[in-house]
């Protein structure tokens, strides 16, 4: 049987295949979106949600470093830099708590059937399956990753719970906005063929570059490259 693809698989081939085909890299841990990750995992229903963030805040700013391979200085900075922030990031988050709570939190999905497993960000009500982002929301709706990643938390859910469940949520938290998205099945079919890809990639298949991929910032750019060339020696 061949090993299970992970879901967070599925969004890392979304931004390049390649990203696959040189597996897993350690990657810093940029302090303001573990804040951002880590102040959505604890939400509650407080009426007074800013002042809950707030006292997040410090407590997380404690804990982080000792839980992550992070500087104290680097996550005070980004505490500084998100209080400030706070009161505009509860005002958006308020209308949609209805959304989001009660949940159960880093929920751990897997199935040797449909072959994909994943470690889901939030089990919102109604058996809903929630991603949270920290990086920049799209003008609207969502963006095409997060659709598909959550394509496919809703095929392990379905499987979990046998039913289909065909609506998502994505919280992207840096703005507080919550998005919903209805998941078709045309999704689903393409999860599953890109869990075949990330197969064929991981045994040995390398994938074309992609036209418009974000090397600039890519972590693994430096091997990338020379292997781009190397190739192009022998060809
Ligand atoms: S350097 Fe570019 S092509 Fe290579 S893995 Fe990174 S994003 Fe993909």
């Amino acid at each position: 049987m061949p090993p299970l693809v992970r879901i967070s698989e599925i969004g890392r081939y979304l931004r390049c295949p390649r990203l696959i085909y040189y597996g897993n890299l350690p990657r810093k841990r940029d302090p303001e979106h573990l804040l951002l990750h880590s102040l959505m995992l604890s939400l509650s229903d407080d009426e007074n949600l800013a002042g809950h963030l707030r006292a997040d805040l410090s407590r997380l700013e404690q804990e982080l470093p000792l839980v992550y391979e992070v500087e104290p200085r680097e996550i005070g900075l980004a505490c500084s830099d998100l209080e400030g922030r706070i009161d505009e990031i509860a005002l958006s988050l308020q209308p949609s708590l209805g959304l989001l709570l009660p949940c159960e939190v880093e929920v751990d999905l897997r199935s040797e059937r449909l072959g994909l497993s994943g470690r889901l960000d939030r089990l919102a009500p109604g058996r809903t399956p929630s991603l949270i982002r920290t990086g920049r929301a799209p003008e609207e709706g969502v963006w095409k990753r997060d659709r598909l990643m959550l394509a496919g938390y809703a095929l392990l859910l379905g499987e979990k719970y046998q039913t289909k469940i065909d609506r998502g949520l994505v919280e992207y938290t840096r703005s507080g906005a919550v998005r919903a998205v209805q998941i078709h099945s045309v999704d689903r079919g393409r999860v599953l063929r890109i869990r075949d890809r990330i197969r064929a990639i991981k045994e040995g298949q390398m994938p074309d570059r992609p036209e418009g991929a974000m090397c600039e910032r890519c972590e693994v750019r430096e091997r990338c490259e020379t292997s781009v060339t190397l190739a192009s020696r022998f060809f």
